[in-house]
């Protein structure tokens, strides 16, 4: 049987908060909705203490959201938590996200807190949150930086004082795959019997947060955080579209689901493109300008043959119309012809070798490949040249 995966969506809080990702509140209603098309089981839409303008949008997005449940972010106090409570209210299904970081740095130089008040104030807050809301997430922040035993012993306090997800967070991108796994095995394991599921948010400081997340789901968690384009503080969150598509691509081996709409991750990346101040890298997976492109001679030949030799993904299920090929200095004459046939040139086979001749001393000293019109142009020369041999 399969089970299913909870996206719990941080694109408006962990990835608003990054550098160059600031939202107005029409576009993080904006983002809102497009993210409640997608899918996703849970949207962070915000951390309503921060700012007034944080708890109208979580406000407004909690009244719009039709599918998703709504989780407004809470430090372990009573302000934090009292401000998200009423900034989710109107939420078809609310939920109150506390967190109190447990790690010795942390507890030692940010908080100044024993071992005993951490895990206080942590049960505290979520009975707070539970006399508002049914439905409390706890996170431990800096969990992978913990001391594993009093990580399982917040996780075990929390679930049942109410708490229905503990999240272990890797907040600083510190894991490894090997490491997490463990760690969350042992979290899972402390909470037998509660009912409470246990959830990963990972950071990609060192490119592992997709791993990490993995892992996570290996050892048992059961909601995976998330953002779209992988935005989030420093180098980002685990991204979204990575994440699922990896469950969904390697279904062979992950007897998992989401509810996501996979053709609608490319879309939805891009309107978060347009929205803030940058796009995904070109080679980033699954939602990169070059994500399905290729150049190579050999490549192109074979996806032109069968699209499965070089594609692992339909790119028509992620929502990228189709697999760019882009003309360079590597492609070969099939790669031409086709490019010239769908522009609506087709070539006569003696053509073929003129223009292929022209193409490659063209795309030599170029970067960035030749564009379409290049093309276009390139073949109604040679044809106009052959015309007058
Ligand atoms: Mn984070």
């Amino acid at each position: 049987m399969e089970t299913r995966i909870q996206i719990f969506d941080t694109t408006l809080r962990d990835g608003e908060q990054a550098a160059g990702c600031s939202m107005s509140i029409p576009e993080k209603l904006q983002m809102a909705r497009m993210l409640d098309e997608l899918g996703v089981d849970v949207m962070e839409a915000g951390f309503p203490i921060a700012s007034d303008g944080d708890f109208e949008s979580v406000r407004k997005i909690a009244l719009q959201t039709e599918h998703a449940a709504v989780a407004g972010l809470a430090r372990a106090k009573h302000l934090d938590i009292e401000r998200a409570a009423r900034a989710v209210e109107g939420a078809k299904r609310p939920r109150i996200h506390t967190f109190i970081a447990t790690s010795p740095i942390h507890r030692e130089h940010k908080l100044r807190m024993s071992k005993e008040q951490i895990l206080e104030e942590a049960v505290k807050a979520v009975s707070l949150a539970k006399s508002f809301v049914d439905d409390v997430e706890f996170s431990a922040e800096d969990g992978s930086r913990t001391e594993l035993d009093f990580l399982c012993a917040v996780s075990r306090a929390v679930a049942l004082a109410g708490a229905k997800t503990i999240n272990i967070p890797d907040t600083v991108g510190y894991t490894m795959p090997q490491e997490f796994e463990r760690i969350i095995a042992a979290v899972v394991k402390s909470l037998e019997g509660t009912g409470s599921i246990v959830a990963v948010h990972c950071h990609n400081d060192l490119g592992l947060a997709t791993a990490n997340s993995l892992a996570g789901i290996a050892a048992g968690a059961r909601q995976v955080e998330c953002t779209l384009n992988g935005i989030g503080e420093r180098a980002g969150n685990a991204a979204l579209e990575e994440v699922v598509m990896a469950l969904k691509t390697r279904r062979d081996i992950w007897p998992f689901t989401t509810g996501i709409h996979t053709p609608l991750l490319y879309p939805t990346s891009q309107a978060l493109s347009a929205i803030i101040d940058f796009e995904p890298q070109p080679n980033k997976a699954v939602v990169g300008r070059n994500a399905f492109a290729h150049e190579s001679g050999i490549h192109q030949d074979g996806i032109l043959k069968e699209r499965t030799t070089y594609e692992i993904m339909d790119p028509a299920d992620v929502g990228v119309p189709e697999s760019r090929l882009v003309l360079g200095k590597h492609s070969g004459r099939h790669a031409i012809q086709k490019r010239l046939e769908h522009l609506g040139h087709p070539l006569e086979r003696t053509a073929l070798e003129a223009v292929y001749h022209r193409f490659s001393t063209l795309a030599d000293d170029r970067k960035k490949g030749v564009s379409d019109e290049e093309i276009v142009a390139i073949a109604l020369d040679v044809r106009g040249d052959l015309a007058t041999v």
